[in-house]
């Protein structure tokens, strides 16, 4: 059954026409999709039962299930799902909670992470979501089922506001099935999030940083670093063989040029391999003259993986010594931590849980 969320539109619109429906009709269906948070062709009752019954028959909905649903006590909150094929992907809702004046429901930011692939071929060295290489691409209709998903985990009185492409996978080496889906949050019948709070993660992939200046430079470009030289880099990143910092930062340059949207540099801080001062100075003559921000994430360590988080001193020191010289830093504080929100290790924990019960029977 051919899946819905694939294609909306081109499925649905030849789809009514051919039953003699209106064109009403598919803005009816986008509606309960995107505003209603339908769950369900069953739910959409301002259309007749039989046409239901017949959409029902005709696509499929959902194409994945939900293979663990985790909480945290800050509000973030976790899905790991399973696809039609097996593989699985792991998707994040984060609130930044602000109490609403009439006491009900929380307000302020609803911030949603989703994944392009299953698995990731980049191989970043501290990343549960590269260990296993990648697999697959994800189809446009998994990445916006993923928005959907974590849509229908909100409250009434809550709204998503931001998306970031930051999950499992590289977005760049899947753009063509993550534009159409980002598409779709974007438009006004579908999620309306502006493009500027639309986030697109890559590890710095030159021509694809090329091709999407061209097809459409209204998101945000989130360009992970890690290193402030070539040599670190290749330590932690293996793609940097083959990529000079030189070429990735003027592939950014470019897309700012096109874009007007300022940049974000991502740094994971890993303890004692890339967070001296030293390293954050050296960071900071490097993009002298960038009207960008530097996010510092502090590592979120991976069972069986030997990185560990940067003590505090070291992280306050980092942060001194890039601000000194003029660089907007931000720290992005790990949200999640007990439900294993960084990329990949929820993921990485139920295949390590499930190869150990096999060993076990
Ligand atoms: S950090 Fe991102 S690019 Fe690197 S391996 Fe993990 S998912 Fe891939």
């Amino acid at each position: 059954m051919p899946h819905l969320l694939d294609a909306i539109d081109a499925q649905l619109a030849p789809w009514f026409k051919a039953r003699g429906q209106g064109a009403y009709r598919l803005g009816q269906v986008r509606r309960w999709l995107f505003g209603q948070r339908a769950g369900g062709f069953a739910e959409m009752t301002d259309l007749p039962q039989a046409l239901r019954e017949e959409l029902a028959g005709a696509f499929a909905l959902w194409s994945s299930e939900i293979a663990r649903h985790t909480q945290a006590g800050d509000g973030t909150e976790k899905l790991l799902s399973t696809l039609a094929d097996g593989g699985q992907i792991e998707c994040v809702l984060l609130r930044d909670s602000e109490p609403s004046p009439g006491g009900r429901g929380r307000s302020g930011r609803r911030t949603i992470c989703i994944s392009t692939q299953v698995g990731c071929g980049m191989g970043c060295v501290f990343c549960a979501s590269g260990l296993e290489g990648v697999t697959r691409n994800l189809t446009t209709g998994e990445i916006v089922e993923q928005m959907l998903r974590l849509q229908r985990l909100l409250s009434p009185e809550e709204r998503l506001s931001h998306i970031v492409v930051m999950g499992m996978g590289e977005p760049l080496a899947n753009l063509d099935a993550l534009l159409p889906a980002l598409a779709e949050a974007s438009r006004e019948d579908g999620l309306g999030i502006s493009h500027r709070r639309i986030t697109i993660s890559t590890v710095g992939l030159p021509k694809a940083m090329r091709r999407l200046a061209e097809i459409d430079p209204r998101y945000r470009l989130a360009v992970s670093l890690h290193a402030p030289n070539d040599a670190l880099r290749r330590q932690i990143v293996p793609v940097a063989e083959k990529i000079s910092l030189a070429e990735i930062l003027a592939e950014a340059d470019h897309y700012f040029e096109h874009s007007g949207r300022q940049l974000t540099f991502e740094y994971v801080l890993l303890g004692g391999l890339n967070d001296s001062p030293a390293n954050a100075t050296e960071l900071a003559d490097r993009l002298a003259g960038r009207t960008a921000i530097v996010n510092v994430i502090p590592y979120n360590p991976v069972a069986g993986l030997p990185y560990r988080t940067p003590s505090l001193a070291a992280q306050r020191a980092f942060r001194q010594a890039l601000e000194q010289r003029g660089v907007s830093v931000h720290f992005r504080h790990r949200k999640g931590d007990a439900i294993d929100a960084a990329c990949g290790q929820l993921r990485r924990r139920s295949r390590v849980k499930s190869q150990e019960s096999r060993v076990k029977s």
